[in-house]
């Protein structure tokens, strides 16, 4: 690419293009003009490693041969409406239902991970007839109005005063907490016993759902205690609430599980998903629902839908998708790539700043705090999107580009999670430039 197109693509994506979450004004973007497996080169023609697999999507990699075959398909597909059948959308269907746990029967598609919240919430209130969602602190769920109401975390402000009927809870945070309590189990009892009160003083009978992300992702890789999820299950179906796994992050396989809820046994009502599905080669999300749900809607009429649900091409890249994870088995692949990340995370710990680290799968964060006995976080509450005003975590990520490692991070957390194709080779390389780049950034900041 010549360096006046790159210049006109820079300068257009500045004047014209309005950007997620950013203060706007000098904000030039680079250009990847090449990329291949784990790896992508800018517009300056360095290489990074792509450690956050783009936003958690890029699961298979860039460029997989077989993705890049399925888009030579595309153009034999036909545009359909929601209200005709497709063999892309049947077939990523039962794939899906396949892989999922063993109560779900059916699927609705979305075209991202906010908006399939935004029918979850819908269908739960069908279902249920009633109207309290119950979601937790520390999650996101998207930031569109309804799914924003849901999220937990300071990216919801925007949607404040909010919607009526969306409570909040506690998620369990086992770095900051354990301590208080003798073990795992009494942490979880403590919380589930407070979430029983909260429901009590809601009252269940208004309570439709309780909507969680088995584990938080971008809110720091947040691991529950021993008998938490199981136990959350439990006091759903007691109260007759629908338990709702928001797996669009933590869904196709970047666990070591087909989805996280596979690694504690439970069966939520509904799973919802986006990211992964596709590996990010098309947009594509989705609402798998449980038997039982599928059930009702056989007699009452379904009153949601999208232009573009189960759109063919975004289905023929999920199938697409679906078959490299089974054909490389990419799910044992990161089962056994999780102890060479678990190796190289702990050696972190010896670092400055390093507060904790926490991984499952190849799902990882690094937290980063003041102070190692106090943990007092690297940057407060709320004050991230350009509001850190010591920058400290901006410096971290460019210390980190510098040295060739890309990633991204949310409040004190930065995080790591590499296409699921990744080797222990390309782990060791870069986990090396990790080491190189926060060795740099704290040597800029010594006190
Ligand atoms: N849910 C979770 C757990 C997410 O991590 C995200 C995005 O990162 C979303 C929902 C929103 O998905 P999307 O950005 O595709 O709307």
């Amino acid at each position: 690419m010549s360096d006046n197109k790159i210049e006109e693509i820079q300068e257009l994506d500045q004047s014209r293009v309005l950007q997620s979450w950013s203060r706007q004004k000098n904000k030039r973007n680079n250009i990847i003009i090449k990329s291949q497996g784990v790896k992508f080169t800018d517009q300056k023609g360095r290489e990074y490693y792509d450690m956050s697999s783009q936003l958690v999507y890029a699961n298979l990699g860039h460029k997989h041969p077989k993705m890049l075959e399925a888009f030579n398909q595309l153009s034999g597909l036909e545009i359909v409406a929601t209200g005709f059948a497709s063999s892309s959308k049947s077939e990523l269907a039962e794939k899906i239902i396949d892989v999922a746990p063993s109560n779900m029967k059916k699927v609705y598609f979305t075209m991202a991970g906010a908006e399939a919240n935004e029918h979850a919430i819908k269908i739960a209130r069908m279902v249920t007839g009633k109207h309290k969602i119950l979601s937790r602190y520390r999650s996101y769920h998207g930031s569109t109005f309804g799914a924003g109401n849901l999220s937990g975390e300071s990216r919801r402000f925007q949607v404040e005063p909010g919607l009526p009927g969306f409570i909040k809870f506690k998620t369990p945070y086992l770095y900051r907490e354990k301590l208080t309590f003798s073990d795992e189990l009494d942490y979880t009892n403590y919380l589930l016993s407070e979430l029983d009160k909260q429901i009590q003083f809601e009252g269940p009978e208004d309570i439709a759902a309780i909507f969680i992300e088995p584990i938080p992702g971008s809110n720091g890789v947040l691991l529950p205690p021993e008998g938490y999820l199981t136990g959350l299950s439990t006091l759903c179906k007691r109260y007759d609430i629908l338990l709702i796994c928001d797996e669009v992050m933590s869904g196709f396989g970047r666990t070591g599980k087909w989805f996280a809820v596979d690694h504690f046994n439970v069966q939520p009502d509904i799973i919802t998903f986006a990211k992964g599905v596709t590996a990010g080669y098309l947009p594509l999300g989705g609402v798998i629902v449980s038997d039982r749900i599928a059930e009702y809607f056989d007699e009452n009429v379904l009153m949601t839908g999208s232009t573009y649900s189960g759109h063919a091409m975004a289905c023929h890249m999920g199938c697409a998708a679906l078959n490299v994870y089974h054909q490389e088995e990419i799910i044992s692949h990161v089962q056994e790539m999780e102890s060479v990340i678990n190796s190289r995370l702990e050696k972190l710990k010896e670092y400055k700043y390093v507060g904790d680290v926490r991984n499952i799968g190849l799902f990882s964060a690094i937290e980063l705090v003041k102070d190692k006995q106090t943990k007092e976080p690297i940057i407060d509450y709320g004050q991230d999107y350009g509001k850190d005003l010591q920058g400290h975590m901006s410096t971290l990520l460019a210390c980190l580009l510098d040295k060739g490692f890309y990633t991204y991070s949310h409040e004190s957390c930065i995080f790591i999670s590499p296409p699921l194709t990744i080797t222990k080779e390309e782990i060791d390389s870069a986990f090396d430039l990790l080491e190189l780049g926060l060795t740099q950034f704290i040597l800029d900041h010594p006190s």
